[in-house]
């Protein structure tokens, strides 16, 4: 209870004069503090009360009311205490005001220093505040803070100070209990010497009535509901961006009898439209016969350089030599055949975009001249001494899994990384069965009118083995199913014997089959391709659809002789 003042030394018997001030009277139910009737809260009830308003007005306005409830108190309880004790010395009444916090349980007042000088108007005080209620409830209920929280103790000490000396006198708190220090300290000064710091602190203090306090809140508000509606107008728009994005891709699909109803295949176009404005390489990887060079050709047309040229090669269909000369050119004379200038498909492109199909099969020396072509943006003709400038964009395919690649050492992974900055994965038919029947209907629609036979439907049995079949070669392969089912048919239904015999028979189980190590798979299929054609290897490369370079390779790689 009682304070503790160092250099400022109080005689005990005014401790005991505050203390008679307060009379109980448990009878009435009524206490009493210099004859003004007070009542007893319990800290925890405060704290809560305090909670509340901080939880339903915000941090700033709890604050504000705190602090001007604490300085009203704070001056009602200087001129009540001066009316009774009657002092001479404002800095007695300052004294006694911190007695009289300490008495009521608030805090216990350590004056540090105080200077006034009544002349100038000068005034300056510091107080320690000792295990300040405010900080243990504010902790309590929302644990450290960053700033002083006890908002009430510098408004009583404020007011306090005000009443006494007669002047605007504002408190700030420097450091607080609720940052975790020992105790919480505060300086007080007149509004002169606080300089430029005045108006922030007086606005604490001033902010008016309620009515204000609720105005400045029902603005905020209404600030916030604007904001939302704005974020609102924002995903609307970006609906409807969205919308026309996807109006614009079914055009375009529709425009190219492409199918794609099944959700897997218009998140795939989707994916490619949002791309395509951009200037990123873009890898597209699937399964051969899915519709990687539809996906490719959607981004060129849907891109800015839609009015370019869009080129394309298969980089699995050429030797090394040439596939380099294809690409970047070369000049007369740089190798037998070589007979006049020619300029690769990267200066042919322009400001177009080249497709680079089957990318996974290409030579480490080409690799590396594709990357150097990605990172500076120039080529080299075989053969020139000088680099030319190119400016085209790459969109490159893939049915082969390129990070194995690059695992097994065979791709690079600088470029592999260059490619594939976006990469999209066309799904495989038997992944999005459901688009099958309209696919075979409009395969079956193109085929009947180009054979100018009278096929227009399919039977359930048929349509139902077109559905189980596992497409390996999937829509092409689907394509090339109905075509020949359009062919045999001999009445307007096809029916399941004018299917390909893979598709209605069940599958059977055949020496490699049971295995999963791809290597081996890959290993038994090329000898099963070159059993198959008696050892030709343009034949068994073209069946397993791969390039005569990589079946070449893969044969050394397996130790298979031709
Ligand atoms: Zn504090």
């Amino acid at each position: 209870m009682k304070p503790q003042p160092r250099r400022d030394e109080t005689p005990n018997h005014k401790v005991l004069h505050l203390a008679e001030l307060l009379d109980f009277r448990p009878d009435q139910g009524i206490i009493r503090l210099h004859d003004q009737r007070v009542v007893i809260l319990s800290a925890a009830a405060m704290g809560l009360f305090r909670k509340e308003l901080i939880d339903t007005l915000g941090l700033d306005t709890a604050r504000r009311f705190a602090i001007r409830f604490g300085f009203a108190d704070g001056y009602h309880d200087a001129v009540n205490l001066r009316e009774r004790s009657k002092w001479t010395d404002p800095l007695d009444g300052l004294r006694a005001g911190a007695m009289l916090q300490t008495l009521e349980g608030i805090v216990r007042v350590e004056v540090r220093r105080v200077v006034h000088d009544a002349s100038t108007g000068r005034f300056e005080q510091e107080v320690y505040w000792y295990d300040s209620y405010v900080a243990e409830q504010h902790v309590h209920h929302y644990g450290k803070t960053s700033s002083p929280v006890c908002w009430s103790l510098v408004g009583y000490a404020s007011g306090f100070a005000s009443a006494c000396i007669g002047k605007e006198i504002y408190f700030r708190e420097t450091s607080c209990v609720g940052q975790g220090t020992k105790h919480c300290a505060a300086v007080g000064r007149d509004a002169e010497s606080w300089g430029t710091d005045l108006d922030i602190i007086r606005s604490d203090f001033q902010a008016a009535s309620v009515g204000h306090e609720v105005e400045r809140l029902h603005d905020a508000v209404s600030k916030r509901l604007k904001e939302l509606d704005r974020r609102e107008q924002l995903l609307e728009r970006r609906e409807r961006e969205l919308n026309l994005l996807r109006e614009r891709i079914n055009r375009h699909a529709a425009s190219k009898n492409f199918i794609a109803g099944s959700q897997a295949m218009k998140d795939v176009l989707e994916l490619a439209a949002r791309v395509a404005p951009l200037d990123t390489t873009v890898l597209v990887y699937g399964e051969s016969g899915t519709g990687k060079e539809f996906i490719v050709r959607m981004i060129h047309d849907q891109s800015p350089r839609a009015a370019a040229p869009f080129v394309s090669i298969n980089c699995a269909a050429l030797t090394e030599t040439l596939l380099e000369s294809e690409l970047f050119g070369h000049v007369r004379g740089s190798f037998t055949g070589a007979v006049r200038d020619k300029a690769g498909l990267f200066e042919v492109a322009g400001a177009g975009t080249i497709f680079l199909d089957e990318i996974g099969e290409i030579a480490p020396t080409v690799q590396a001249k594709l990357l150097r072509a990605l990172q500076e943006r120039e080529v080299r003709r075989v053969g020139a001494e000088r680099s030319i400038k190119v400016n085209a964009r790459v969109v490159a395919a893939t049915n082969r899994d390129l990070r194995a690649a690059v695992d097994a050492g065979t791709f690079r992974e600088d470029l592999y990384f260059r490619l594939g900055a976006f990469i999209i994965t066309v799904p495989p038919l038997r992944d999005r069965r459901e688009d099958i029947p309209p696919l075979v209907h409009n395969f079956l629609t193109r085929a009947a009118s180009r054979m100018k036979k009278d096929v227009s439907s399919v039977s359930a049995d048929a349509m139902t083995a077109l559905m189980n079949y596992r497409w390996p070669g999937n829509v092409r392969e689907l394509e090339h199913a109905v075509e020949r089912a359009v062919i045999l048919a001999n009445n307007p239904n096809i029916r399941v014997r004018d299917l390909p015999p893979e598709v209605t028979q069940k599958p059977r189980v055949r020496p490699g089959d049971d295995t999963l190590d791809l290597q081996q798979q890959e290993k038994v299929m090329i000898e099963r391709a070159l059993e198959r054609f008696g050892g030709n290897r343009r034949k068994a490369a073209e069946a397993l659809k791969i390039g005569t370079v990589t079946l070449w390779r893969k044969m050394k790689q397996y130790g298979l002789s031709p």
